[in-house]
């Protein structure tokens, strides 16, 4: 049974979200998944904004704000 919902997993060192069916984080290259994450963040400037500098992002994409 899908999931509902939920269709991204994520990277448990740098938060990116990924598709479910990736196997290594193409940010950071970790194969270190969770699927227990809450809240969105798209990061389009990491260098102009204040969340990407809050979280340690340093690259655009998009994140999950707490990761279990
Ligand atoms: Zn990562």
């Amino acid at each position: 049974m899908p999931v509902k919902g939920k269709v991204f997993k994520a990277c448990r060192r740098c938060r990116a979200l990924v598709s479910r069916d990736a196997i290594e984080c193409p940010i950071c290259g970790s194969r270190d998944f969770s699927d227990e994450w809450e809240g969105v963040v798209i990061i389009i400037d990491p260098e102009r904004s204040e969340i990407a500098k809050m979280l340690g992002i340093e690259k655009p994409g998009r994140y999950a704000i707490k990761v279990a």
